[in-house]
């Protein structure tokens, strides 16, 4: 063996703000605030102020390792807490404003957060958050201009503490950054704990060609709250290649984004599939009226429908189907055809778009049924496994949680998914969410987007019932678009037409709209408790 004779250089948060403010100072920061006006501001006063929160935090006793907490929507004084708290050697805990107040604080509770940074448009959810937790300090960023009530404190107040003159601390790569907890979709929230190490290669991988591209010369907007698995690391890419960013503040309705799109001239964004689900509808009403750059949409977090990947590219907007959990910090594989795929059939070009694609640089990916890997070969089913250095290899504070890893090292994602003979993954489904009819299983994923591909459905969503006789049989949920509306017996010939017939949901439930999660993914508990009498036909 013979040693490198390269330096030893960590891997820190800190370099990506320092080179930002170098190379990139007039890069601009834009934020929509709550009076729909825009806020600005360059890279060289984000970098100011971000160190001068590092430096105020300190001096009001932050120490190594201790978890700031933030309650915010997307904007400036966001991304400020983003590297500003870890710079300090501090860990930015992102709280996910759309849960019910009770679990906040029992998240903030069992991460241990000692300060709360919130925006004052914010206020009376905290005050309900606080009846089952205490910040020592809570500082209010005041995006409406007002000063804040008595019984908080002012971020500029806190950052006006500071001199000016910080010196990082001497950060190891591997400590805690960031830590965020999964959404509970399926459980109760697990907390993920971020290294500066884990955040920098994310930034790496995401930034390739082949993933996102991200470049100096784009304009960047996560869609996706940065509460919601890091913005899918958004911020931090854009950062380290000198992005001008944008940021939606609380506004998320097609009509908003598409104005931002359209005024700062956005090239990337990135968001969940109802995001683009409902954008998609108003171009298809009014095409005329937003003048777009090509923009290249990520979306993740849930399928995306194949005929929204065809509407977008009819408007000449990409989408690029990507997969990832907030345990996978969350980029982990990315659906983008190979060269020699250009050649293939449309049909099936858009068919490989659709997968949730092959594995990132540095994820490995592999499939297991009972135990045994199988066969990359598009048709056998098993769980997903992943690891690589920006994969969890625990749950914070959660000893017991260690059946969600494999005793070889790799995590288990709950995602029933094949792999085919290109690498390429498909979601199947979620293990609890895959419906199991006479023994056979049925993919709810496959349906709903099969549904969302009728040109008059704006939303689907399939879910297993209990059945007295099949274990389970699907029920299919379905929105219709504005002043459209088809028969049932339409929607099952439009299925038909893909599945066999014991596939077909026994029965078609039409609703104003799906019930949601906190972070805008259609959201099959509360529709199961909706149909959870359901009686059958004898
Ligand atoms: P939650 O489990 O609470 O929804 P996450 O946001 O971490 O929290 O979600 C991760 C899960 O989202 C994955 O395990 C997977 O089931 C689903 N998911 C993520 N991306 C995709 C995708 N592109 N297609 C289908 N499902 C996806």
């Amino acid at each position: 063996m013979i040693q490198s004779t390269m330096m030893d250089f960590p891997l820190t948060l800190n370099y990506l703000l320092d080179r930002a403010v170098q190379l990139f100072p007039r890069a601009e920061i834009v934020s929509r605030l709550p009076d729909r006006t825009l806020h600005r501001y360059t890279y060289v006063d984000f970098y100011q102020r971000a160190r001068k929160l590092a430096e105020s935090l300190q001096k009001a006793g932050l120490t190594r390792g201790d978890r700031v907490a933030t309650l915010m929507w997307n904007h400036y004084a966001h991304l400020e807490a983003y590297f500003g708290i870890p710079a300090a050697g501090g860990v930015t805990h992102t709280l996910n404003l759309r849960l019910h107040p009770q679990d906040i604080a029992y998240i903030a509770k069992h991460a241990g957060d000692r300060f709360l940074i919130v925006d004052d448009i914010l206020l009376p959810l905290v005050r309900e958050v606080l009846a089952g937790v205490q910040f020592e300090r809570i500082f209010v960023v005041s995006l409406t201009g007002e000063y804040p009530p008595n019984e908080f404190e002012s971020y500029e107040d806190l950052l006006a503490t500071a001199t000016g003159h910080f010196d990082y601390p001497d950060l190891a790569e591997n400590e805690a950054a960031a830590m965020c907890y999964t959404s509970g979709t399926t459980g109760r929230p697990k907390g993920v704990v971020y290294s500066h190490r884990a955040m920098v290669l994310h930034s790496f991988a995401t930034s390739l060609a082949d993933t996102f591209a991200f470049s100096q010369r784009d304009v960047v907007t996560p869609v996706v709250p940065m509460f919601h698995a890091n913005g899918w690391g958004v911020p931090y890419s854009a950062l380290m290649v000198g992005a001008k960013q944008v940021f939606p503040g609380p506004y998320l309705d097609p009509e908003n984004l598409l104005d931002l799109f359209e005024k700062e001239q956005v090239t990337f964004a990135a968001g969940v599939p109802t995001i683009w689900l409902g954008i998609a509808q108003l171009l298809e009403r009014q095409p005329q009226r937003f003048k777009l750059q090509s923009i290249r949409m990520a979306v993740g977090g849930a399928a995306v429908p194949e005929g929204l990947i065809r509407t977008f590219d009819h408007f000449n907007l990409q989408l690029i189907h990507a997969w990832g959990m907030t345990e996978t910090t969350p980029t982990a594989a990315v659906s983008r055809l190979k060269r020699h795929m250009d050649t293939l059939p449309e049909d099936e070009r858009y068919h490989i778009r659709a997968k949730q694609g092959v594995a990132v640089p540095f994820v490995e990916m592999r499939a297991v049924n009972e135990e045994e890997v199988i066969l990359w070969d598009g048709k056998k089913m098993g769980e997903l496994q992943v690891r690589g250095p920006w994969i969890t290899g625990s749950y914070y504070g959660e000893e017991a949680l260690q059946k969600n890893f494999t005793t070889d090292g790799w995590f288990r994602t709950g995602d029933v998914v094949t792999i085919d003979s290109e690498g390429y993954m498909k979601i199947v489904d979620r293990t609890k969410d895959l419906i199991k009819s006479g023994g056979e299983w049925i993919s709810s994923v496959d349906l709903e987007n099969a549904l969302m591909d009728h040109p008059d459905v704006a939303e689907a969503s399939v879910i297993g019932v209990a059945h007295p006789k099949w274990q389970e049989r699907p029920i299919a949920a379905v929105v219709f678009k504005e002043g459209r509306q088809v028969s049932e017996e339409e929607l099952r010939a439009h299925l038909t037409e893909r599945f066999s017939k014991w596939w077909l949901p026994d029965a078609f439930v039409i609703l104003a709209e799906i019930p949601r999660t906190s972070a805008g993914k259609f959201y099959k508990k509360a529709l199961r408790e909706q149909l959870q009498d359901w009686q059958w036909d004898e």
